[in-house]
C-alpha cells in the first residue's frame, strides 16, 4: 500500500469510528483500543494476519443486510441478483487460485467447512483417520467433545517420536498406512494447525487409495503458501480440500471447500446448506472474493516467499540462542519452540504471558510428546504471516529472536520486558499497518 492510500484509509477509519462513537462510545472506544494494540505489537500467532482495507470494506457494508439462502441462480429469497454475481466471482477466483473445478465459499469458518465435508462424505459413526490435536492436529479432526469426535470415530496416525530418528517429529507415513489398513477409515484427513513441515499429499493419496478411503486435505494454515506455490498443492491428490480464508490466505474470517469431483461437489453444497448452515454471510463472501483477487496477483507470491524466508530466519536465530525447534526447523510459516532446552522450569504459559508484556504476541502450544498439560505446555508456536504483512524482513527476525531470548532468559523481569517493549513499539512504527 502506498503512503498516500494508507493515509487516506486512516482518515476514513477515523471518520467511521467518530460516527460510531457518537452512537455507541463504549464499543467505539474498545475498537480504537484494539486498533492501537494491533498497531503497536508484533503479532506472531501463526493463524492470524492483517487484512487489507480492501478486504475489510465489504464486511462493514450493506451486504450484511441480505438473506441469500441457496446458491447463485437457485436462491430461496428475491433480490439476490448482485449477490449471485458476487458469489460466482468468489467461486471462480477460488477455483483459479487452487486449480479446482468446484468451490463452496459459504462455510462460516474452517470448522464449519470440515463439519459439512464430514456430513457429505460419511454417516454418523463412521471412522476417519487424522493426526491427534496434541501432535499438531485440529479440534475438528476428532477431539472428543467436538462434533468430529462426538459423532464420528477418529483413529489417529502418529509422528516419529524417537529423537534419534532422521524423521523425528515428522509424520510417520508407514505407521499411518498401517493404521489405515487396520481400521479402514472412510476418510483420511491431512493438514494441521501446528506442523512445520511439508505435507506429502501424494503419499497420503496412495494410503487412501489402498485402504479405500477419500482423502481430505485441510489446508487451513498453509492455504496462502499453497495458492502462491510455496507449498505443494493438495490437488490433484486430495478428493476434497477444506481451508480457512483468514490465516496465511489473508482474507476475512471464514471457510472454503474445494473439489474437482462433480458428484462430491453436489453432496458438499447440500451439506453446507441446508445441512449445517442457513443464510450465507454475503458481506464476508464479498471480502473472500476481494482476498482471492489479491492472492491471484504476483505480489502475493512474493509475500508468501517472504513469510517462509522470515520463518526460516527466525527459527535459525532462535536455535543460535539455545532454543530447540521441533523437527529441527521449518518449511512453512510456523515453528514450534521447545522451551525446555532453555530452562527446565520455563513453560509455554509463562513464556506467552511474559512476551505479551513485551509486545510480542504468540501462543503457548504443546510440542509432540509434551509432558505438560495443554494449559501449561512446554512450547510456543510462532508464525510469520502477520509480521511479514507489515513488512518485517529476515534481518528483523534476528533482532526479534534476540528480544524473545532477552525476555525469556530474564524470566519476564520488569526491566528486560520494559526495554524490549519500547524497542518493539519503535519497530512497529517503522512498519505501520494499513
Ligand atoms: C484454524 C483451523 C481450522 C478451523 O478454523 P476456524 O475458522 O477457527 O473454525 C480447521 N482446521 C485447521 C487445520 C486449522 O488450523
Amino acid at each position: 500500500m502506498t503512503h498516500d492510500s494508507r493515509h487516506a484509509h486512516d482518515g476514513l477509519a477515523d471518520a467511521l469510528l467518530d460516527l460510531l462513537r457518537a452512537h455507541d462510545p463504549e464499543i467505539a472506544g474498545l475498537m480504537q483500543n484494539e486498533r492501537d494494540r494491533q498497531q503497536t505489537t508484533l503479532e506472531l500467532i501463526a493463524s492470524e494476519n492483517h487484512v487489507s482495507p480492501a478486504v475489510m470494506h465489504p464486511m462493514g457494508s450493506w451486504l450484511t443486510n441480505k438473506y441469500a439462502e441457496g446458491y447463485p441462480g437457485a436462491r430461496y429469497y428475491g433480490g439476490c441478483v448482485f449477490h449471485d454475481q458476487i458469489e460466482t466471482i468468489a467461486r471462480d477466483r477460488a477455483n483459479q487460485l487452487f486449480g479446482s473445478r468446484f468451490a463452496n465459499v459459504q462455510p462460516h469458518s474452517g470448522a464449519q467447512a470440515n463439519m459439512a465435508v464430514f456430513m457429505a462424505l460419511m454417516a454418523p459413526g463412521d471412522t476417519f483417520a487424522s493426526l491427534v490435536l496434541k501432535d499438531g492436529g485440529h479440534l475438528s479432526h476428532g477431539m472428543k467433545i467436538n462434533f468430529s469426535g462426538a459423532y464420528f470415530k477418529p483413529v489417529h496416525y502418529p509422528l516419529h517420536y524417537t529423537p534419534t530418528h532422521a524423521e523425528f517429529e515428522r509424520i510417520d507415513y508407514d505407521a499411518a498406512r498401517k493404521v489405515c489398513m487396520e481400521t479402514r477409515p472412510k476418510v483420511v484427513m491431512c493438514g494441521y494447525s501446528a506442523y512445520p513441515r511439508v505435507i506429502d499429499f501424494a503419499r497420503f493419496r496412495a494410503i487412501a487409495d489402498e485402504c479405500g478411503a477419500l482423502l481430505v486435505a485441510d489446508i487451513a494454515h498453509i492455504a496462502g503458501l499453497v495458492a502462491a506455490g510455496v507449498h505443494p498443492s493438495p490437488f490433484p491428490h486430495a478428493h476434497v480440500v477444506t481451508t480457512t480464508t483468514h490465516k496465511t490466505l489473508r482474507g476475512p474470517r471464514g471457510g472454503l471447500i474445494l473439489t474437482s469431483d462433480e458428484e462430491l461437489a453436489k453432496k458438499i453444497d447440500k451439506a453446507v446448506f441446508p445441512g449445517v448452515q442457513g443464510g450465507p454471510l454475503m458481506h464476508v463472501i464479498a471480502s473472500k472474493a476481494v482476498a482471492f483477487g489479491e492472492a491471484l496477483r504476483p505480489e502475493f507470491k512474493a509475500y508468501q516467499q517472504q513469510v517462509v524466508a522470515n520463518a526460516r530466519s527466525l527459527a535459525a536465530a532462535l536455535i543460535k540462542h539455545g532454543f530447540r525447534i521441533t523437527s529441527g526447523g521449518t518449511d512453512n510459516h510456523l515453528m514450534l519452540v521447545d522451551l525446555r532446552t532453555k530452562s527446565d522450569s520455563l513453560t509455554g504459559a509463562d513464556a506467552e504471558k511474559w512476551l505479551e508484556a513485551a509486545g510480542i504476541v504468540c501462543n503457548k502450544n504443546g510440542i509432540p510428546d509434551d509432558p505438560r498439560p495443554p494449559r501449561v505446555t512446554s512450547g510456543l508456536r510462532l508464525g510469520t504471516p502477520a509480521i511479514t504483512t507489515r513488512g518485517l524482513n529476515t534481518a528483523d527476525m534476528v533482532t526479534l529472536a534476540a528480544w524473545i531470548d532477552r525476555v525469556l532468559s530474564a524470566s519476564g523481569a520488569e526491566n528486560a520486558t520494559t526495554q524490549v517493549r519500547a524497542q518493539v513499539k519503535s519497530m512497529c512504527e517503522r512498519y505501520p499497518l494499513a
